[in-house]
């Protein structure tokens, strides 16, 4: 049977992150995942820290010069567990993964990027691919919003409706096209479908068509994030060069397709670094002996497989990845290795009265408890297994919208971990 160096459960930012860092170290790695995660659900980009407090309406301009309040103010924060250092290691070091990977994602801890949101609003975000970052609110360059009548849940008029209410200094302007978007014959077309529509030339050239005279009034052109998935370069240079003008995605409702790009561009460096990747298989359970994991069991089409490794890491997401599960009953647990979870067990708790709520919803707190070496926790201070690791969401303290940190702790975490193994693997070289 194989044995591996590493083995990390689950594909979404975290896991994929720490596996491609791993293999490219020269690591033997295995991921495996139910399915792709939360990528496929949110905008692509690399949110840090977006509001502080919690509840201030102003972006955080500099994430950097904020990050010591964020860090008093949010004790359980799993960036507390990382430190600043390895948060911006981790910035570091996913940028370079991504872009050698052939994506263009730009931005550094010292700065935020002031997104419009697929409502209009101002989306606060510290790494973001080179075609959303053109639509960045702090330049005062007018933009025109462009959608479709057959794509649902994106409203070029209410976008540009709302840019202009905020009064940021951005003029903004909209148009919906009759454009039939080539799927199937069926209506309500989503992102995935207009961005293969969007690598065709004669399905642009209809669009730079039909926008042209208008797109001559405003200094910029924004689109729905759906300007091609493989040909995305190809589709950007031929609307900008027909346009004269940049022309940029704005993230919409999913499914994703930069977070589609993103997923495709670290499953290719995860491959060529010689790792292996199993998509559509469950892990569903584990052994733990004298203190290490031995090994994990995956669901196979006749039987439970093991696998084996010298470290694991989870990274199965929190409630929203299936790395966290709640009952009717109230009960809260990791359904793998059964770690102990940070929860609470009256449902009554789980959830704010205000679905927007500046204090979060408390449920998406609910994780495992680690160290600062990520280990998970047996009580406050005794690790589980020596060689097991959490990364991403299913940490306890990972709630997200509050501050807006996602993939923030995805990349923080995958980093922290990263550097462990790796230190380790060299000691027990020497
Ligand atoms: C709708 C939405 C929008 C968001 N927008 C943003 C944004 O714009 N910016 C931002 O920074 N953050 C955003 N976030 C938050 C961010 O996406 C997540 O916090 C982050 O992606 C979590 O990554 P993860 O790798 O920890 O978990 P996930 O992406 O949830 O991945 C979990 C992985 O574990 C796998 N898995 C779970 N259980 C098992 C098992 N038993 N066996 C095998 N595999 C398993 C899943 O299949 C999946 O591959 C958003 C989240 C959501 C839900």
């Amino acid at each position: 049977m194989t044995r591996y160096d590493t083995v990390v459960i689950g594909a979404g930012t975290a896991g994929l992150t720490t596996a491609c860092h791993l293999a490219q170290s020269g690591q033997k790695v295995l991921v495996v995942a139910k399915g792709i995660g939360a990528l496929l659900l949110a905008s692509g980009s690399i949110d840090v820290l977006g509001f502080h407090p919690a509840d201030s309406l102003t972006p955080v301009k500099n994430p950097a010069e904020k990050l010591d309040d964020f860090l008093a103010d949010r004790p359980d924060h799993p960036y507390n567990l990382v430190g600043k250092e390895t948060l911006k290691t981790g910035i570091d070091q996913f940028l370079q993964l991504v872009n050698q990977a052939g994506l263009d994602y730009q931005g550094d801890l010292n700065r935020n990027w002031m997104l419009p949101s697929g409502m209009g609003a101002v989306h606060p975000t510290c790494l973001a691919p080179a075609s959303m970052v053109k639509g960045d609110l702090s330049t005062d360059e007018s933009m025109l919003i462009v959608g479709f009548n057959e794509l649902r849940d994106f409203f070029p008029a209410l976008i540009a409706q709302n840019i202009n209410e905020q009064k940021l200094g951005v003029e903004a302007g909209s148009i919906s096209l009759e454009i039939n978007i080539p799927i199937a014959g069926a209506m309500n077309a989503t992102p995935i479908e207009l961005a293969h529509a969007f690598e065709q030339d004669a399905f642009r050239n209809q669009v730079i068509k039909a926008i042209a005279a208008q797109a001559k009034s405003y200094d910029r052109v924004g689109f729905p994030a759906a300007l091609g998935i493989k040909q995305h370069a190809t589709a950007v240079a031929h609307l900008e060069k027909q346009l004269n003008r940049p022309v940029f995605e704005i993230s919409s409702l999913p499914p994703s397709v930069p977070g589609r790009r993103l997923y495709e561009a670290l499953k290719a460096a995860l491959l060529k670094a010689g790792g292996r990747l199993i998509i559509g298989s469950q892990i569903v359970e584990g052994t733990i002996e004298n203190g290490r994991i031995t090994q994990i069991r995956m669901e196979t089409a006749s039987r439970l497989k093991a696998v084996i490794a010298n470290h694991y890491v989870l990274a199965t997401g929190g409630i929203f990845g299936g790395g966290i599960f709640a009952d009717a009953e109230g009960m809260v647990t990791e359904p793998i290795f059964n770690l102990p979870v940070a929860a609470d067990t009256n449902r009554h708790h789980w959830f704010e009265k205000k679905f927007i709520s500046p204090t979060g919803q408390p449920v998406f707190n609910f994780g495992v408890k680690a160290n600062s070496r990520l280990q998970p926790l047996n009580g406050d201070s005794q690790p589980v297994a020596e060689n097991l690791y959490v990364a991403g969401a299913v940490i306890a303290g990972s709630e997200w919208t509050r501050g807006r940190t996602g993939e923030g702790i995805a990349v923080a975490t995958a980093a922290a971990i990263t550097a462990q193994i790796t230190s380790q693997a060299a000691k027990s070289l020497r």
